[in-house]
């Protein structure tokens, strides 16, 4: 792809957000468009955007798909520094003469999840060190999107929700999420 090309698909925005770009695993032609720091609410929203005539890759490997429709969604980055991070895109449904209809498959999370790799790999890290509830509680998110997390990995809670304590029989204990084979979110 020539130069010229290029810079029609990914204008020059903001030279920090090509540094974000690595950090997010944001591919061509994909760009940060926008990183939006709110104080008030504690996060960063990074709006992420590509050309109206850019080509994506079927997951089956078929290359230079023109974008049929589009799919609205929102991912949980790391944060930076206090600031939770929320990834959105309206990801590229493409028409494929192999496969039909597929979905661009971003390269900064698994399909279906609603978290980025880095921050799965946090949760998994974390686990070894505090229980789910603690655990989502710290990082800011739902029990059964963590809990989502070690199902798919097929992670056993490394730390019970009793551990070093008598079995109490509080109504928080009782309702204390159970490890079940969980349909991924969607
Ligand atoms: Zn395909």
């Amino acid at each position: 792809m020539d130069q010229i090309t290029i810079d029609v698909m990914k204008p020059k925005i903001n030279p920090v957000y090509l540094d974000f770009e690595k950090i997010y695993e944001v591919p061509f032609p994909i760009y940060i468009h926008n990183m939006d720091f709110s104080n008030d609410s504690g996060r960063v929203d990074i709006h992420l955007l590509y050309h109206k005539r850019a080509t994506f890759t079927c997951p089956c490997g078929k290359e230079n798909l023109k974008v049929h429709s589009k799919l609205p969604r929102i991912w949980r980055g790391l944060d930076i520094a206090k600031y939770g991070c929320y990834i959105h895109l309206d990801v590229p449904r493409l028409i494929c003469p192999e496969c039909g209809v597929r979905t661009y498959q971003v390269p900064w999370a698994r399909d279906h999840s609603h978290l980025t790799h880095l921050m799965e790999q946090n949760i998994l890290t974390l686990s070894n060190y505090m229980p789910i509830g603690i655990l989502a509680k710290f990082l800011g998110e739902s029990e059964n999107r963590v809990s989502n997390v070690l199902t798919h990995f097929a992670i056993s809670p490394k730390v019970p929700a009793t551990r070093g304590r008598k079995k109490r029989t509080s109504p928080v204990e009782k309702s204390a999420p159970k490890m079940v084979p969980a349909a991924e979110e969607e």
